[in-house]
């Protein structure tokens, strides 16, 4: 199909479809009705939008979200495209001159929301559209709407099967991220689409990464996971309750983590003004509980994190499938302890629903503890859930670092033993306690000092303890009595296990050192210090610019196509119109302001021009021409980057560290380094430091001999000049 293909490379920059995009297209353009099943970040907008261009009249988009609908619109605008909202956030005044210009043709798209098409009115307004100028097609947004099941239900949704009777001949797409079989036959049956053909994408996510950790300090553990690779990027921090929501923004704020709370409790104004925040501006981390993410359409954002344990593997997939919509490369990564399996059981229990609905919702907190503990790939897992058969991933916890297991059957009789001879009637401290032989007033109180069973398990830690008995819980041999104060009770699957019929394998806990990786996540990670300095230059440009027009950043450009420019730094408007990303339209508009930035920064790096694009930006590490630092310096820097330590540095340059700390501090300054990348102190050792610089700060300048002498001349000097480098 030519033409579409000459559409997405004109006037959408890209190359190529992806996945079913093409087919699907190629049937509603041909007047087709479709169902098309595809998972977030799948492209599913491009497969209404280009057969609304491709066939007569206007393509009218059913979307129940507003805030998605106004930066489709803003996007679709930028690339030069006709395209309008018709909504309750209007005055009746702009609204009506919306449907004049509609009856008028002056349209491609129009997007309206479920309860606003539904009106008497403005279905006779689309029956006299029908005639005149005509309607390319409808669109049936996030489709699973119309599922009671799900949690989403939109009970307008139900009544647009109307549009089948009332608009016979013009040809509707329902599109979904929601995969489970029975929403899709709902999907079919209540939108009246037995004859429209199906398209199942895979709903693999082959960008994100999946990381599932012990739950020690999340707190911690979060933001070493924030530092290590994600420092001013977009991310998502999801918490069970709203206080906890608070907290954990403050706590990320203090910590220099430039992060913002969001759910239902907050105002509307508070919420609305938080959540614009995270659409226009870089590197906002939101904390949120799940109230915050359905319509939110932001390309970049780098990570999701899961503080506390969602309810099911729907719920985080869908959660998890927020980041990295724009194809690189992004985490999904979760901290999980047992009292998370205990906390979810006590909300099921404690809940009103009936007793159907409990075991279901069980089930489905069974199906996610069975994922957290998985010893094999999460991936496979995850994809099974969608009934989908994959090859173990590469790129989850699991195959990157498989975890260790053991014969944990003993381990196990031991455990479940001593819960039974302490009569089924205390949580996991206490029959912990009991195994380590411990001697406290709890244990005398209950004579459990004379039990067979005190001190038997001494060779195991406390926290391998912890993981046993997590295990045995996820792996359903334990049961916690959730109105019993989260005593343990021995389910009958324990019977075989006591009884020495059964064997058991546990996964080993992994005491992780932290494994500095100092990778940048996002798509800017394959550029050398000069285009990551360009990169950071057209994001200034990128920001600034969609202030001016009023736009979230990325309706400008995406940051894959800002690195793809960072990468080639074109010199002609022909070098710069085959990036990807870049239509004719953006090209008109930008390809003057990106070419100016670009020659500037070539002068001041003496680049040479590149023909095409560059691929591997690798060759400047050769022979380290950093400008603005002297040769010693630029040589520092190069060693650095090659992944020597500070220390390794100075050895191998016969140096002090401190003078090789002075070059860090001139690279920081310029920004070609990282501070992160050369501190090598664990956060909680950094902290007591950024807190006495800090100190130094409220005098009015930073002094450092107070703060090298505070920690008795511990830390170079030069280490804490770097350290002052992060505030
Ligand atoms: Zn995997």
């Amino acid at each position: 199909m030519p033409q579409a293909l000459s559409l997405l490379n004109e006037i959408f920059g890209y190359p190529a479809f992806r996945g079913h995009q093409a087919a699907i297209i190629d049937h509603v353009a041909g007047g087709g009705d479709a169902l098309a099943l595809m998972p977030t970040g799948g492209g599913k907008s491009l497969c209404y939008q280009i057969p609304s261009l491709l066939r007569s009249g206007v393509g009218v988009v059913v979307s129940p979200l507003i805030a998605l609908m106004h930066d489709q619109v803003a996007a679709l605008t930028e690339l030069g495209i006709r395209a309008a909202y018709i909504n309750s956030s209007m005055s009746i005044e702009d609204a009506g001159a919306a449907e004049r210009t509609l009856l008028a043709g002056g349209y491609d798209l129009i997007y309206v929301a479920p309860e606003r098409l539904l009106l008497p009115r403005f279905l006779a307004l689309l029956e006299r559209v029908a005639q005149q100028p005509g309607i390319a097609l409808f669109a049936i947004d996030e489709a699973h709407c119309v599922s009671q099941w799900g949690h989403d239900f939109r009970p307008e949704y139900i009544k647009l099967s109307l549009l089948a009777e009332r608009f016979p001949g013009i040809p509707r797409i329902a599109l979904t991220a929601t995969a489970d079989p029975e929403t899709r036959a709902e999907i079919v049956e209540k939108l009246s689409l037995e004859n429209a053909r199906q398209f199942v994408s895979s709903f693999d996510r082959p960008n994100i990464r999946y990381r599932i950790v012990d739950k020690a300090s999340a707190r911690s553990q979060l933001l070493d996971f924030i530092r290590d690779g994600h420092l001013n990027e977009a991310g998502i921090v999801y918490c069970l309750s709203r206080k906890k929501v608070e907290e954990t923004a403050e706590w990320l704020v203090r910590h220099g983590i430039n992060a913002l709370p969001y759910h239902a409790g907050l105002d509307a104004a508070t919420r609305r003004r938080n959540q614009d925040r995270f659409l226009r501006e870089d590197g906002i981390v939101m904390t949120a509980t799940i109230a915050f993410g359905m319509g939110i359409d932001k390309p970049d954002v780098r990570f999701v994190a899961h503080l506390d344990l969602p309810k099911s593997i729907e719920g985080y997939y869908q959660e998890t499938g927020r980041a990295g919509r724009d194809g690189e490369p992004a985490d999904a990564w979760m901290a999980y302890g047992l009292a998370d399996a205990v906390q979810q059981r006590r909300m099921i229990e404690e809940g009103e629903a009936d007793i159907a609905f409990k075991r279901l919702a069980h089930a489905r907190l069974d199906e996610l503890l069975a994922l957290c503990e998985s010893a094999t790939c999460r991936r496979q897992r995850l994809l099974a859930h969608f009934a989908e058969a994959s090859p173990p991933c590469g790129n989850c916890d699991i195959c990157l670092e498989p975890p260790e297991t053991w014969d944990g059957t003993e381990a196990a009789r031991q455990a479940l033993s001593c819960v039974y001879r302490s009569e089924q009637r205390f949580g996991v401290g206490h029959v912990i306690d009991v195994l380590l032989g411990h001697d406290n007033e709890r244990i005398r109180q209950w004579g459990h000092q004379k039990l067979s069973t005190w001190g038997i398990g001494k060779d195991i830690s406390e926290k391998e303890w912890r993981a046993v008995f997590r295990q045995l819980v996820a792996l359903g041999y334990l049961d916690v009595d959730v109105g019993g104060f989260g005593a343990l009770k021995l389910s009958p699957a324990a019977r075989p296990l006591l009884k020495g019929e059964q064997t058991l394998t546990l996964r080993r806990r992994v005491e992780k050192k932290t494994v500095k990786e100092s990778r940048r996540a996002g798509p800017a990670q394959a550029l050398d210090a000069a285009g990551q300095t360009l990169f950071e230059r057209l994001r200034a440009w990128r920001f600034d610019t969609a202030k001016v027009h009023g736009v979230p950043a990325y309706v400008i450009f995406h940051d894959a196509t800002l690195a793809g420019i960072a990468a080639a730094c074109p010199r002609d408007i022909g070098v710069l119109g085959r990036i990807p990303g870049i239509g004719a339209k953006k090209l008109e508009h930008y390809g003057d302001a990106l070419l100016a930035l670009c020659q500037a920064h070539a002068a001041e790096f003496g680049l040479v021009a590149a023909v095409a694009p560059a691929p591997a930006p690798a060759a400047a590490a050769a022979t380290p021409a950093y400008p603005g630092l002297n040769d010693t310096a630029g040589l520092t820097l190069s060693l650095l980057q090659e992944g020597l330590s500070v220390a390794e540095v100075a050895a191998r340059r016969s140096l002090k560290e401190t003078t090789i700390y002075a070059h860090c501090c001139e690279a920081i300054a310029l920004g070609l380094l990282d501070p992160q990348d050369v501190i090598p102190l664990d956060p909680e050792e950094i902290e007591p430091i950024l807190a006495a610089i800090r100190e130094q700060q409220e005098t009015g300048e930073i002094r450092l001999k107070p703060v090298f002498e505070r920690f008795a001349g511990h830390y170079d000097y030069g280490l804490l000049r770097c350290v002052a480098a992060l505030l």
